[in-house]
């Protein structure tokens, strides 16, 4: 008998719920050798979805939910299931049945009897996509591989399943600042892809707006790799280069020639750029100044305001043993 822990994030799905849970159970029916538990992770909903998984959490025995105080994030929602889960396998998949679970079955073979440590979903095609935003996803995905230290699958998605020691192994990054599409490839281990159609969502609305996108590409290139600063050097060095033979050629025509007074454009050009840099320069710096400032502070992750998993049941970590207690 294998045991598989479901994590499941939800942030304002009361719509969805429903339509997933009756999806996820008729799917799990198949799995004969399989205990199967869901954890639902509430992350801070401002709508019904709490009490919604109240009462589905209450009437069914294989569901259990951790909620946030406020919403904290997917990626501290992950997480707070990753460290409540206790099965061999554990699976993240979304609450708006874009992750569709009739891949399960199939991902769980992988890991019973395929022997790989990972199975995950990834994205084959963008189709239902808008054209700017397939175009940045991808550019996203061919700078983060150039430069970063974790090799991100391009179009991997959230969506997996993974054996105990894979989560055992991302527990074990504490980095406040967490993008797990990195940390999940960092860790390593034998992965399985699947593709995965992008589907409609089954209701309500997404959470990501351009904004979020573009900070969330930012927090991936900072967090696993150096290599902006290293431009960022580099840029600077040949400037100084530009700068200095500059101002020895102007030198030596003075010395031959003598002094002239044009040559303003060419310096308001020279102050632009430079100057144009240094902001650039110092912004690349700040963001990992910032990350610092977060690390440092060693803030929890999440705050749990109600769960109905025993504390006994679960290892909770540091940041809400006692949250959950109360
Ligand atoms: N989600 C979350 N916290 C957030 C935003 C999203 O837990 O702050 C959950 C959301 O409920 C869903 C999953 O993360 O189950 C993916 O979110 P969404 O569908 O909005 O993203 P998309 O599928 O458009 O990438
Ligand atoms: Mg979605």
């Amino acid at each position: 008998m294998h045991t598989l822990d479901l994590i499941v994030p939800c942030y304002n799905e009361e719509e969805a719920l429903p339509l997933f849970f009756s999806a996820v159970q008729d799917v799990l029916l198949q799995l004969a050798n399989t205990k199967t538990r869901l954890i639902f992770v509430d992350d801070g909903s401002t709508d019904n979805t709490l009490s919604v998984l109240r009462a589905l959490c209450g009437s069914h025995e294989n569901a259990c939910y951790i909620s946030f105080s406020r919403n904290f994030g997917k990626e501290a929602a992950m997480l707070a299931g990753l460290r409540a889960s206790t099965a061999e396998f554990v699976g993240i998949l979304d609450a708006d049945l874009q992750h569709s679970p009739q891949l399960l079955p199939e991902m769980l073979r992988a890991l019973s009897e395929e022997g790989y440590d990972i199975a995950a979903a990834r994205r084959e095609t963008r189709t239902g996509e808008a054209k700017l935003k397939s175009g940045f996803s991808k550019l996203f995905y061919k700078i983060i591989s150039r430069i970063s230290d974790a090799d991100i699958e391009a179009g991997a998605q959230d969506y997996r399943i993974m054996k105990r020691k894979v989560v055992n192994a991302i527990l074990q990054v504490p980095e406040y600042n967490r993008f797990s599409k990195g940390i999940f490839s960092w860790v390593g281990f034998k992965t399985k892809w699947f593709p995965h159609e992008n589907r409609a969502r089954a209701a309500g609305k997404t959470k990501w707006s351009f904004w979020s996108l573009f900070s969330y590409a930012v927090d991936g290139i900072v967090n696993f790799s150096t290599a902006p600063l290293k431009i960022s050097l580099l840029c600077g060095a040949i400037c100084s280069v530009v700068g200095i033979a500059y101002a020895l050629y102007i030198i030596v025509r003075t010395l031959i020639y003598g002094s002239d007074v044009p040559g303003y454009p060419s310096t308001i050009c020279a102050i632009l750029i430079i100057g144009g840099l240094i902001l650039l320069s110092l912004g690349i710096l700040g963001e990992y100044i910032s990350r610092i400032y977060m690390e440092v502070k060693r803030r929890p992750h999440y705050i749990i305001d109600e769960t109905d998993i025993l504390p006994k049941d679960a290892e909770f970590g540091e940041d809400n043993a006692s949250a959950a207690r109360g």
